[in-house]
């Protein structure tokens, strides 16, 4: 797939350079020595596809018999995915668990079942879009309990998870736990998961452009017209959070999206459409709508 596109690319490269550096070997050293042009295409090539392999070795080993496990009992989009769909999705938890630092306040250690329900709304979110890349400078924070504006912990405030333009991913475990508990349309990896796609562009506007969100046509029309409708009370499955702006509305229809479709299908199928599109599946079946690129 789209480490395949890698390879032929990357192979092409090395084979230039080894073309360029055994024509300029020649012009100045003795014959034999054009040897070091295959050498240091290879060596190129080698360092350029470090990352990949790595990330096929992870994708292709087997995960912990735990993660299956906290998969199939708190994941139901996992449950519905064939065979060879959840051996992928499994390795890009791997992948996205390998790639981001997660720990808790000064350092702490967080418990493993919370990384891989963190990696699970990742793979949910590109499940059907493997070329979309998670920026790897964010680590992620996990805070035992929720917090206020000024930073201060305490569940009986009203902050679970927040993602700035630049800087670290915040969540509250509990909210975590809490958002894998049962498929409600609340869930706050999906949420400020779906910011950070969102923001990739630079721009934290609820049209994530640089992933083919132009191949949504209308989508800001859609998306000026629910905002209207939330804010009226009459935003159907979308709670009033979505109201505060195109972002938020964006985020809070990922978390209904890919927990609750059947509800969204029903009561509002032009965004239900709009996000299949977008993340090339539907969650109810994980059936893509187009297949990956070969
Ligand atoms: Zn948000």
């Amino acid at each position: 797939m789209l480490a395949r596109a890698a390879v032929r690319l990357q192979s092409a490269i090395a084979a230039a350079i080894a073309v360029v550096t055994a024509v300029l070997v020649l012009a100045v050293a003795p014959w034999w020595m054009v040897v070091l042009g295959p050498l240091v295409g290879l060596g190129y090539r080698a360092a350029a596809l470090r990352p990949i392999t790595r990330r096929e070795r992870l994708a292709l080993a087997p995960v912990p018999e735990s993660w299956r496990l906290l998969l199939s009992k708190r994941v139901p989009f996992y449950g519905r995915l064939t065979p060879p769909a959840q051996k992928r999705f499994e390795g890009d938890v791997a992948v996205f668990l390998a790639e981001h630092r997660i720990y808790g306040p000064q350092g702490a250690v967080v418990p493993e079942e919370v990384k891989v329900m963190i990696g699970a709304g990742a793979a949910m979110l590109i499940h059907g879009r493997p070329d979309w890349e998670w920026p790897h400078v964010r680590d992620i924070v996990v805070h035992p309990t929720q917090w206020n504006e000024d930073g201060e912990p305490g569940d009986h405030h009203g902050i679970a998870g927040q993602v700035h333009l630049q800087g670290p991913v915040l969540f509250s475990r509990k909210q975590i736990r809490f958002g894998f508990r049962k498929p409600d349309g609340e869930n706050v990896v999906l949420h400020e998961l779906a910011h950070v796609l969102d923001m990739a562009d630079g721009a934290a506007d609820g049209a994530p452009d640089r992933f083919a969100w132009t191949a949504v046509p209308g989508w800001e029309e859609l998306v000026r017209s629910r905002l209207k409708a939330v804010r009226r009370k009459n935003g159907g499955p979308l709670r009033a959070y979505a109201g505060t702006n195109s972002a938020e509305l964006f985020a809070v229809a990922v978390e209904v999206f890919f927990e609750q479709p059947l509800r969204l299908r029903k009561q509002d199928p032009q965004l239900y459409e709009a996000l299949a599109t977008l993340f090339n599946l539907d969650p109810d079946t994980g059936t893509l709508r187009r297949p990956l690129p070969a």
